[in-house]
């Protein structure tokens, strides 16, 4: 999913725990994991290459240091931004807003796909282990439609929201 969907779900479960940001940095990063799960849209990384025979494969990416690198680098700051503001609204809006659940929450909840960033980068145990984790549990439909993957997303936030 987004950054921004698992930034607000990882800030709203580490809210649960606001004086144990351990916890909730824990439970964000475990997060990332169940909602990659639902099938869903995501923008694509212009800077992202096949390194081996077989195209899409997640263990034989990689993401090349280029121009659109830095094209990619401004969606992910932006997709962050957005994820951070949407936490705030909600959390504040819910009288739940705490900083460090924020931080714990954010952090945790994104910290899977720069883990993936690593991997590309260094391949080397545990990353490649977490590499081979995170494409396994990672849905293999995907939503192809930005506008209704948008929906989706915002409607899995709702749902979240409703069950926390
Ligand atoms: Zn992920």
């Amino acid at each position: 999913m987004v950054l921004a969907t698992h930034i607000v779900i990882g800030s709203a479960v580490a809210s649960l725990f606001p004086n144990n940001p351990i916890v909730g940095f824990s439970l964000a990063f475990v997060s990332h994991f169940a909602m990659d799960a639902i099938p869903h849209w995501d923008y694509k990384l212009k800077s992202k290459v096949d390194l081996g025979e077989n195209p899409g494969d997640p263990l034989d990416s990689d993401l090349e240091i280029s121009p659109q690198f830095v094209r990619d680098l401004f969606c992910i700051g932006l997709d962050i931004l957005i994820g951070v503001a949407l936490a705030i609204f909600i959390l504040g809006g819910a009288g739940k807003f705490s900083l460090s659940a924020l931080v714990a929450g954010a952090s945790g909840g994104v910290l899977p796909d720069f883990l993936q960033f690593a991997y590309m980068k260094i391949r080397r145990d545990p990353l490649t282990s977490l590499q081979q984790l995170h494409h396994f549990i990672h849905t293999k439909k995907r939503i192809r439609n930005p506008l209704i993957g948008i929906i989706l997303q915002l409607v899995v936030i709702i749902l979240v929201f409703v069950i926390l």
